[in-house]
């Protein structure tokens, strides 16, 4: 008898539109809440590279100027903070391109063994001084063809590499390991550094994400550079995962389509 009641159907109607309503009401709400975090996060990190500079110009102002040794060591502070808020700047436009699609990718041929090389050269210098020592391998010697965006896979390979050297141990090891299958190259970033506790591992391509907050800001990260990699390499159509052990090191991989 129920069945044939008129006014189920309706009432059956209304309550899928009533709960479809509230699941949109409860991603705006998400995104609502995204939008106040994110702006929250970004004034925070602009706002201490800021603060810092200001400090140190106003005490230089203030006297300080007068001591040759504190002026010299006060400028290059505030120098140092306004590069912090330039890189800080440059990747959160980077990034919020990539977040909305407005970058076009430009995808062609490109050795990997090359933008290792590239990214190695560049950051020789803070391997040095971290008398750390930078290794790529491949399969075979030669070219290691993929097709990728150039300037954005260089991108994602320095931000790995930075950070396995910046966060790797003195006299540490990086390797870069370029592996072939059938239609993929295999890449992984390997370091023998202090690693990532499991519970933070989930969390570290999250913007602003840090695992040691004052530890990574004093190496001059901008919290930034992983949140960036995946995006890259979701428009690449790839994921990147990531293993690490405490006191053994960390293995970030991907892998990206072969070209011949
Ligand atoms: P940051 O600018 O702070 O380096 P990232 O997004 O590049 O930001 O990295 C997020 C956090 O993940 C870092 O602050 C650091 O704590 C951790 N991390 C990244 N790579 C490594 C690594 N190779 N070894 C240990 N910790 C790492």
């Amino acid at each position: 008898i129920k069945n044939n009641n008129p006014f189920k159907k309706l009432n059956d109607e209304i309550f899928v539109y009533v709960a479809r309503k509230q699941r949109e009401i409860d991603e705006l709400k998400r995104l609502e809440q995204f939008r106040r975090e994110f702006l929250a996060d970004v004034s925070h990190e602009l706002k201490t590279p800021i603060f810092a500079a200001q400090g140190f110009i106003h005490t230089l102002i203030d006297g300080a100027v007068d001591d040759e040794k504190v002026r010299d060591k006060f400028l290059s502070k505030a120098a140092k903070s306004l590069d912090g808020l330039d890189a800080l700047v440059k990747d959160l436009v980077a990034l919020s391109q990539l977040e909305t699609g407005e970058v076009k990718m430009s995808f062609g041929r490109v050795d990997l063994t090359h933008v290792t090389q590239e990214v190695f050269d560049q950051l020789e210098s803070i391997a040095q001084a971290k008398k750390a020592s930078l290794t790529i391998r491949t399969t075979q010697p030669g070219p290691v063809w993929v097709k990728a965006d150039s300037q954005r896979i260089t991108q994602v390979m320095t931000n790995l590499v930075e950070n396995a050297v910046k966060y790797g141990n003195e006299n540490g090891r990086v390797v870069v390991n370029l592996e072939e299958d059938k239609k993929h190259i295999l890449v992984s970033i390997r370091d023998n550094g202090p690693g990532i506790p499991p519970e933070h591992l989930s969390r570290i391509f999250e913007r602003f994400y840090r695992v040691e907050k004052s530890r990574s800001k004093d190496r001059g990260g901008t919290g930034l550079g992983l949140a960036i990699v995946k995006h890259i390499l979701n428009a690449h159509k790839t994921k990147i995962t990531v293993m690490s052990k405490v006191d053994k090191g960390t293995t970030f991989r991907f892998k990206l389509d072969r070209m011949e």
